[in-house]
């Protein structure tokens, strides 16, 4: 199996100091590769109360986060690289470790006020659910547990069939151990979460409980351990093995001892931990760091046995020592930093929980050999003697493009450790800046191929031309086919209307006036549903690259004659719908959130107000508070009605993603369905093409035709630009004949034809308004 040898890392964290506190003397000095802590003791402080007379102590970590440190740089210093090899297959633990209120639990959950105070647990959670989402190579399942370890007992903080009110509540875990020294939980819920949602409310779940099971009495958080954990199990699809990994995330106990001059005025020896389970970390942690030793002492306390793999052994381990550096709590910083360094001389051997491939071993291995010669060939500065071939400048020109053009902030431009290559991307990225204009062209290409380029210029001309030929025909077919749907629907309805005399009268003016509503080529109309609908791949690759004007317009006619999208209408007003019941839920989630976390710091300032009480006037027993249970049934109310609503709003979810699915599949559909009927249709006109190609300039108008010319022509001087392209044909073409306006058929005949027109005047604007574009390709040819 891979190892890595790896110390535990500890990092340092010094609390923000409070307004009244008085600044202790400290120092950091963050300086690579040993990072130190330097604390200053007063004389008298020195003498009086800790063993040891020094006036100054220097501690090292593996890096220092003073007052101002915020939580997203805790987070990707500290907690991701543990993430990183949790979801590489390694184990990984990060401890809290400090005395009550220095910021373990504001660094490992979190503060509760400001969504930027979230803590490393959210944190981690969403860049683990980030991650796995983003690898389609495996199946992933993730659980998550969280136990809590009070007076040797623990409590599953998770168990969703219990409203607990006190920790006796909550279901109590016992360990056990099997023939081969394995440590099983019992009792633990292990729940699954398929996102980070979930896992945040479970996270959510969990310190409520802790929070309600915590009483004046038990001081529970600052005596009890937490442990987060997550576990991931991969899977390769079609694989047997599966790998699995867990992440623990441990806020300990208060770290503080009985001061030396202890109750009763006895002095003390020694001074002690107040937690006699975090004095057995300290004994197995110092067990690990001496060597040869066989025996380490994990059973001593429940905590080390759940840590059991997860402080020496098969792990990552990262310990934060959290510092309050105000003048009353130096001594007990100290302490910490001490626990610290004993911790800092564990190695761990971390072990992948599965067998690698030695294959793929000695293919890294390959690399890893070719980037440190190519890093050796950096840093001794021996050159290549020979330049760039033009082939490799060609390939870095496609690298800086797709790298320019890459949305993605991760991307990056990787063109190895070569001088050479380097240089080259700078002086190209320069000129890009300098010249925007140019930016999409290449630096060498362009004078390679120049000449070859206006050849392909014209043959690409030429299938654009070829291309514009059939879209023309293939929407000319389809206007027909809406018209005479029209006609009929029309038709139908005059059968039974008593202004069927109206129609025979003046045929033209009603179809007109009746057609207009639904005209087929309504531009606006045709791009709100197309707006709607993603462009897939599939649709771009059949015309090129870019759906063509014509196309697309045919896609929308075609789409508005098809059953889908019908479908596609109703469910999407009904996702509306459930998007809109959807915010609604939410907003009442986060409201009754808020609730609860009002009624917790009502709670918390009550405890504070009692305490300080009990402090004036210890002669009165800390009892039953009333007030405080009241606060705290109303926890429980609201808890219920966060539940309620939180499953209606995941199954609205659930409801709203099967119904992006399913319109996403209908989608597909539709545009699967056009591409076949469009190629057809391109086919078709394929074989007719020469007939239809050779003559434009002597198109044959029908009589309509020049009707709805005259009709528009006296509008042209409200659009000229587009008046002009409806008269100049007119114009041009001989065959044109004005006076013809009494003909009545509406029927083309066909001998006649070599531009097919609908009759419509709007529509066969549109359809000379091609025959325009088209000239003039081919005039620019010519
Ligand atoms: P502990 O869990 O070690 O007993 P807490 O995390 O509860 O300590 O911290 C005590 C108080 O100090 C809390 O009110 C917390 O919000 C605040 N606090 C701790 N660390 C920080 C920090 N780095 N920045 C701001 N506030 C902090
Ligand atoms: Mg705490």
């Amino acid at each position: 199996a891979a190892m890595v040898k790896e110390t535990i890392r500890v990092f340092a964290r010094v609390k923000p100091l409070g307004r009244r506190q008085q600044a202790g003397s400290y120092s950091v000095d963050n300086e690579e590769p040993l990072p130190s802590l330097e604390i200053t003791v007063p004389r008298d402080l020195a003498d009086g109360f800790i063993n040891n007379k020094r006036e100054s102590y220097k501690f090292k970590f593996q890096k220092i986060f003073d007052q101002e440190a915020k939580q997203d740089v805790i987070f990707d210093s500290i907690a991701k690289p543990v993430a990183e090899c949790v979801l590489a297959g390694y184990n990984g633990t990060i401890f809290a470790y400090g005395q009550t209120g220095s910021g373990k639990t504001f660094t490992i959950t979190g503060g509760a006020e400001r969504y930027s105070d979230r803590g490393i647990i959210p944190r981690t959670l969403s860049y683990i659910f980030d991650q796995l989402q983003k690898d389609s190579s495996k199946v992933y399942t993730t659980h998550v547990s969280y136990l809590e370890i009070y007076n040797e007992c623990g409590y599953d903080l998770l168990d969703p069939r219990h409203e607990a009110s006190r920790m006796e509540d909550l279901p109590k875990v016992t360990i056990m151990e099997d023939s081969d020294q394995n440590i099983h939980l019992k009792n633990l819920s292990l729940q699954q979460a398929t996102n980070e949602e979930e896992a945040l409310n479970l996270l959510f779940l969990g310190d409520t409980n802790r929070m309600i099971a915590e009483t004046p009495m038990n001081q529970a958080s600052s005596r009890s351990h937490c442990i987060f954990t997550i576990h991931i199990s991969s899977k390769e699809p079609g694989s047997a093995t599966i790998r699995r990994s867990k992440l623990h995330l441990v806020d300990l106990a208060g770290s503080e001892r009985v001061a030396k001059t202890g109750i009763g005025g006895h002095l003390l020896t020694e001074a002690k931990y107040i937690n006699l389970s975090l004095h057995y970390l300290e004994q197995v942690i110092i067990a690990l760091a001496e060597k040869n030793r066989s025996h380490i002492p994990y059973r001593n306390s429940m905590m080390t046995s759940v840590l059991r793999d997860s402080l020496g052994g098969n792990c990552m381990t990262t310990m934060i020592s959290t510092l309050a550096m105000d003048k009353g709590n130096i001594d007990e910083s100290i302490s910490t930093c001490r626990f610290a360094q004993r911790v800092a001389l564990i190695k761990n051997e971390a072990v992948l929980n599965e067998e690698i491939d030695p294959r793929l071993m000695i293919v890294q291995l390959r690399k890893e050999i070719q980037d440190l010669k190519d890093e050796l060939a950096l840093v001794t500065g021996k050159q290549r003697t020979s330049e760039l071939s033009q082939e490799e400048l060609l390939q870095l020109d496609d690298l800086i493009d797709t790298f320019l053009k890459d949305n993605d902030p991760d991307s990056s431009l990787d063109v190895g450790a070569d001088m050479r290559k380097i240089k080259y991307c700078f002086v190209h990225m320069k000129q890009i800046i300098n010249h925007p204009m140019t930016s999409g062209q290449k630096l060498l290409s362009q004078d390679i191929s120049e000449e070859k380029n206006s050849n392909e210029e014209l043959e690409k001309l030429k299938g654009l031309l070829q291309q514009r030929d059939n879209e023309i025909n293939i929407l000319v077919t389809m206007l027909k086919k809406e018209k005479k749907k029209a006609r009929d629907a029309l038709s139908q309805l005059n059968a039974t209307s008593a202004a069927s005399t109206v129609l025979e009268q003046s045929p033209s003016m009603s179809l007109e006036e009746s057609q207009s509503p639904s005209r087929c080529f309504s531009l606006k109309e045709a791009k709100d549903f197309s707006s709607s609908i993603p462009r897939l791949p599939l649709l771009s690759r059949t015309t090129g690259g870019k759906m063509s004007l014509g196309c697309q317009e045919a896609f929308e006619v075609f789409k508005r004659g098809h059953a889908d999208s019908i479908t596609i209408e109703d469910n999407k007003q009904l996702l509306k719908q459930r998007f809109d019941e959807a915010k609604c839920l939410g907003e009442k989630l986060n409201e009754v959130r808020n609730k609860i976390n009002h009624l917790k710091g009502k709670i918390i300032q009550r405890q504070i107000q009692r305490a300080a009480l009990a402090v004036s006037n210890p002669s009165e027993e800390l009892t039953f508070d009333a007030v405080e249970e009241n606060l705290r049934m109303q926890i429980e109310e609201e808890k219920k009605s966060y539940k309620t609503v939180y499953s209606r709003f995941k199954g609205l979810k659930v409801e709203i993603e099967h119904l992006q699915l399913l319109m996403e599949k209908v989608k597909m559909k539709l545009q699967k369905d056009f591409e076949v009927w469009w190629s057809e249709e391109a086919k078709k006109f394929q074989q007719k093409k020469p007939e239809m190609v050779t003559s434009p300039n002597t198109a044959t108008v029908y009589p309509q035709f020049i009707r709805s010319l005259q009709h528009l022509s006296p509008n042209s001087s409200s659009d000229t630009s587009r008046d002009s392209l409806y008269e100049e044909p007119a114009v041009k073409n001989n065959s044109i004949t004005f006076g013809n306006r009494t003909l009545k058929t509406r029927t083309p005949p066909s001998s006649s034809t070599s531009i097919p027109l609908t009759g419509d005047s709007q529509a066969d604007a549109d359809i000379l308004a091609f025959i325009k574009a088209r000239q003039n390709i081919l005039q620019k040819k010519g």
